[in-house]
């Protein structure tokens, strides 16, 4: 018997929807219409397959086979990859017909798109943006769905009180681990912030995961931050300094983060640092406030997690860009492509070019 988690569950129907779409042929034949100008595409950490079976972070990583691949199908689309400030160029433009643009962003700063993503990039001489966490660098921001994990991982039962709920769980099997992870994560991510970080810091401390150690062994530091800033092909970008969940906070703890984040790293790199994207990135984490806040403080773009392709319409929301997420869950050029063709997206947003409210 083969035992998924809900969000596996979600991820095979999801799977097995962009097949469906795909055999329709739909996307192809719509692709003028729903496409738009281009697309911005999402990485985080770029990395060998480890196969295991409690990996509830999935989501956040793909293959350097895969990076090079994407790459390719990419271009043989018909699509120019290009840089962030090229792609809100071409949006300002809003030419109809041109070639359609994809942006490559890599979130967070990881030691691994040193390692795995900088060679591809090179080789395919393809443009891209990383968007830096100024406090991963310094090793004093958390990353806490990390500690999560390995705090999961490590324990062999879960006690823990959030948000007026006990939870007094098993952790004995894979498949226990994944199922508390899921239910845990999604209850945080639904509170107040203070109370997600003091609930994974604790169980991260009962479990000795060390929340510096995290940050220094999966994100790059100032010196192996400058090899981008010296890269041709890349842009650097915000990505705050401690990766909150900026809609959550005070309007003073939102200005702070955005604008000592670009401060510092225009600093350290003697370049302005004018494109952003928002930690978390959905609708609860960044919304109308912080797209008016980063264009006040000089930001020339803005990328979201919200999916989508990005329209002409984008001109006057140059900070509330959408993405697709490229993925662990994903990793089939057939779901690529159907990414690409803006289908999905024009699907679920019922046709409407702009998701920025
Ligand atoms: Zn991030």
């Amino acid at each position: 018997m083969i035992m998924l988690s809900a969000a596996g569950v979600r991820r095979r129907l999801i799977g097995a929807g962009l097949g469906l779409l795909r055999a329709s042929g739909v996307p192809r034949l719509a692709a003028p219409v729903t496409r738009g100008l281009g697309a911005i595409l999402m990485f985080h950490h770029v990395r060998p397959w480890k196969q295991t079976a409690f990996a509830p972070n999935r989501g956040l990583e793909i293959t350097p086979e895969f990076l090079d691949q994407t790459i390719e199908a990419v271009r043989a689309r018909g699509f120019d990859i290009v840089s962030i400030g090229e792609a809100v160029e071409r949006t300002r433009r809003g030419e109809p017909g041109a070639r359609p643009f994809a942006v490559l962003t890599f979130d967070d700063g990881y030691r691994d798109n040193l390692d795995f993503a900088l060679p591809v990039l090179r080789r395919r001489e393809a443009p891209f943006t990383l968007y830096v966490t100024t406090g991963f660098a310094d090793r004093t921001a958390r990353l806490w769905w990390v500690e999560l994990e390995e705090a999961i991982r490590r324990l062999d039962r879960l006690e823990a009180v959030a948000g007026g709920r006990t939870f007094s769980e098993s952790l004995a099997t894979d498949f226990e681990k994944s199922r508390v992870f899921n239910e845990l994560y999604w209850h945080l991510r639904a509170g107040p912030e203070e109370e997600l970080l003091a609930v994974t810091g604790e169980l991260a401390e009962r479990a000795r995961v060390l929340p510096d150690r995290v940050a220094e062994r999966l994100c790059m530091d100032w010196d192996d931050l400058a090899i981008f800033a010296r890269e041709p092909l890349c842009t650097v970008g915000v990505h705050t300094l401690s990766h909150p969940m900026l809609a959550r906070r005070s309007p003073a703890v939102v200005r702070a983060e955005l604008r000592y984040s670009k401060a510092i790293i225009e600093a350290k790199f003697g370049e302005p640092a004018v494109h952003l994207a928002y930690p978390v990135g959905d609708p609860t984490s960044a919304g109308p406030r912080e797209f008016t806040m980063a264009r006040e403080l000089g930001f020339a773009s803005a990328v979201t997690t919200r999916k989508g392709m990005v329209f002409a319409e984008h001109a006057q929301h140059l900070t509330a860009l959408p993405r697709l997420s490229i993925n662990g869950g994903f990793q089939t050029l057939a779901a690529l492509e159907v990414l690409l063709s803006g289908a999905p997206f024009w699907l679920s947003n019922r046709g409407r070019r702009l998701n920025v409210a």
